[in-house]
């Protein structure tokens, strides 16, 4: 890293201060945002990689008789050799990390986040106009669930189900909305749900409406594929998810899919809405999937659940309020408006501030009955980061007493640079050069 950092440094020293800088930044503060997260160095060299200077629109195989002719070129420009065997390996490892049958799924590796991963399977299962259901925005779903501002929200109809009063999934909710609206699609999963989801339970709504099931595990991939949380498979048709969160890989979009789905998948990926794929992110996807079938991923998917659970409790026992009770994942969503223990803040947007100032990154989130986005009540937390820095249940105790600390001094600006300090004191024993 550090001749990267003086070859930058030559090349075009405004920009490397700034990288520089940014570096500095996440070596010395805390990140609890829970869809952030620290690659190895092989993603962050991968990324780097010559793949970035080739085009390669189109697929490494055919689709011939529902199978893929592997050995078959679908790229519409010449010198794909190595473009195609880097993807034919980022799809295979992919089936083989997320499906419970590899010959029986369909991998596209293709997508360029999440959000363009959710808006090619609806555009490729339904007509602008027709109706899908899922969770609403302000109960923790996804914009790309049909909120009315995001163009899934825009072109589709969209039906939004909420939770109940517990901060919980309302399945019968789900299944009247279901039976009422006859949507084509039912889309599941959250960004900010601090419960586990019933796949299976879903999965049985869905076929009685005859609508396919997409379940989103952007936030939890890494949990379903450990076995620390339910398994979306086989009751979901498709599955979408992330590979930036806590798969700690490059910032992409992958769809899983029932292999029969997999022709209108590709074709509504590239050239539905997409052009070329960005080759060198599919190499260090290859990577990142690897990485996670490791013993030592297993190891750190049951840690970030542990130290969730941790920080959940010694929160609770200073009053904060959870949404929904507890945690069963690896986020915590706290009411901190509405907390009883005297440290109710003024709202998430200016705590937040607060909390930076204190060297504790963690975002403002809208919890049920907010009217203000921008001010909304709540903050979400999450430890898939912390984890990775090697972060145990002591460490937790540790940023609960921060916490509660930078929000009971959150007008004491010597109580936050005292906090920083200590923080920063911390990361240095935890935060090793190769991640940032
Ligand atoms: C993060 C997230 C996405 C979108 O991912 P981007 O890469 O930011 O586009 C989609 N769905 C869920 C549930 C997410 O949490």
């Amino acid at each position: 890293m550090e001749t990267i950092q003086s070859y930058l440094n030559q090349h075009d020293p405004e920009v490397a201060a700034v990288l520089d800088a940014e570096s500095i930044r996440q070596k010395s503060t805390l990140s609890l945002i829970p869809s952030e997260n620290y690659t190895s160095m092989a993603v962050r060299l991968a990324l780097a990689s010559s793949f970035t200077n080739k085009y390669a629109e189109g697929y490494p195989y055919f689709w011939e008789n529902g199978e893929r002719s592997m050995q078959k070129n679908g790229r519409y420009y010449r010198g794909q050799a190595n473009t195609n065997d880097i993807e034919r390996l980022a799809i295979e490892r992919a089936l083989k990390l997320f499906t419970p049958n590899p010959q029986a799924y369909h991998a596209n590796v293709q997508p360029l986040s999440g959000s363009p991963a959710n808006l090619a399977v609806l555009h490729a299962f339904l007509k602008p106009g027709d109706t899908f259901l899922g969770l609403s925005l302000d109960y923790g779903g996804h914009l790309t669930h049909g909120h009315r501002v995001n163009i899934t929200g825009a072109s589709y109809r969209a039906v939004s189900y909420r939770l109940n009063a517990d901060y919980e999934l309302d399945y019968d909710e789900i299944r009247e909305l279901a039976r009422l609206h006859s949507p084509k699609l039912i889309i599941c999963g959250a960004t900010a749900y601090p419960l586990q989801i019933d796949f299976q339970r879903l999965g049985e709504i869905a076929r009685e409406a005859g609508a396919l099931l997409v379940a989103d595990i952007a936030h939890i991939c890494g949990l379903c594929v450990t076995g620390h949380h339910p398994h979306p498979f086989p009751h979901a048709d498709l599955v979408t998810t992330t590979t930036h969160k806590m798969l700690r890989g490059p910032r992409a979009g992958l769809i899983l899919c029932k292999k029969e789905l997999g022709p209108a998948i590709d074709q509504a990926v590239f050239p539905g809405l997409q052009g070329g794929p960005h080759m060198n992110t599919v190499a260090a996807m290859a990577i990142a999937f690897r990485e996670a079938m490791s013993e030592d991923y297993k190891m750190y998917a049951g840690q970030i659940v542990r130290n969730a659970k941790t920080l959940a409790e010694v929160l609770q026992a200073e009053g904060f309020s959870l949404m929904g009770g507890r945690t069963e994942n690896h986020l915590l969503l706290l009411d901190i408006v509405h907390s009883d223990n005297g440290l109710a803040a003024k709202d998430g947007h200016w705590l937040s501030i607060r909390w930076e100032r204190a060297g504790l990154i963690a975002n403002k989130n809208a919890v049920p009955g907010d009217k203000k986005p921008w001010y909304p009540s709540g903050m979400r937390l999450g430890t898939p980061a912390v984890t990775t820095l090697g972060m145990k249940e002591v460490e937790m105790r540790q940023v609960g007493d921060w916490i509660v600390r930078a929000t009971r001094g959150a007008d004491n600006d010597a109580e936050l640079e005292r906090i920083r300090v200590e923080i920063a004191s911390m990361m240095e024993r935890f935060a090793p050069r190769q991640f940032v």
